[in-house]
């Protein structure tokens, strides 16, 4: 990989760390020891940088031809913006200072879930969360069904010998720290996706990760908390849309990752920007 590497200083419970990461992640922690009491939640947050951008991109032998299932308008359409309280931040802005970075609203998002370490009812849990934040966003979600690619720290967003000559799919797995050592300390899950600069420098993502902690999961399945588990991965799917965190202890994205119920208004909000993305054909 020749991903150029951002160093971010993490702050976690108890002890401050520096971490390395290719790609953009935040995670949504969750202490063991609690998990099935209440989601008391810390967070830990990587930032990334872009891959160096290759001016064969969209031709070159990392990448698929561009407009890959790509259509000629969006194909859903996000919802209106609501009302009520509560903010929203992105994972990351256009050069411009002024958009997010987002997906192509004019082509599917593609999900796959691992059948590695999957829980029973593990792969309907994702699909519910999809669905929930496919609606508050308007873009449109496929389900690629399962895969047997394992987890690990350094996914190829093209991987065409596994998934045809398009752009890999989301790729949801239920992980260790061992797969996955930045799930260690308690960490219940990380999202985040891998954009792609276009000729003119915008950036689209083309395809994301999320990994679930497969112990804290279990915990909360294991006590009913199936509402919980649900919110947990809506959150780190919040992240793969581009969401990052916000304080309001109200939102979904927040650190301690909300109520158990869904998106609020703040996320929603931020979710209806993010499904009015550019569509990039020439990606
Ligand atoms: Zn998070």
């Amino acid at each position: 990989m020749q991903d150029m590497r951002q160093g971010s200083l993490v702050r976690v419970p108890g002890r401050h760390r520096a971490t390395r990461a290719p790609l953009s992640w935040a995670g949504l922690s969750l202490g063991r020891a609690v998990a099935v009491l209440a989601v008391v939640v810390a967070v830990s947050v990587w930032l990334w940088q872009v891959r160096p951008f290759d001016s064969r991109h969209g031709l070159g032998a990392d990448a698929p031809p561009a407009g890959i299932g790509a259509a000629r308008a969006p194909l859903g359409a996000p919802p209106s913006m609501p009302g009520g309280h509560g903010g929203y931040t992105f994972m990351r802005m256009q050069g411009n200072g002024a958009d997010p970075v987002a997906y192509d609203p004019c082509r599917p998002i593609h999900f796959t879930t691992s059948t590695v370490g999957l829980p029973p009812g593990g792969d309907a849990l994702v699909r519910e969360a999809v669905a929930t934040m496919s609606a508050a966003s308007g873009l449109r979600f496929v389900d690629d069904g399962l895969t047997d690619e394992p987890p690990t720290p350094e996914r190829d967003p093209y991987q065409p010998d596994r998934y045809g000559d398009r752009w890999a799919p989301v790729y949801v797995s239920f992980a260790t720290p061992e797969q996955i050592p930045r799930l260690a300390g308690g960490t219940v899950g990380l999202g985040g996706s891998t954009p792609r600069a276009a000729g003119d420098g915008v950036l689209v993502y083309v395809t994301g990760s999320v990994w679930l902690d497969r112990a804290a999961m279990d915990d909360l399945l294991a006590a009913g908390r199936r509402d919980s588990a649900r919110a947990v991965v809506e959150h780190e799917i919040g992240h793969v849309l581009g969401l990052n965190h916000v304080s309001d202890a109200t939102q979904l994205m927040s650190e301690t990752g909300g109520t158990g119920a869904g998106p609020s208004d703040g996320d929603r909000r931020g979710l209806a920007i993010l499904g009015r993305g550019v569509c990039r054909p020439d990606l």
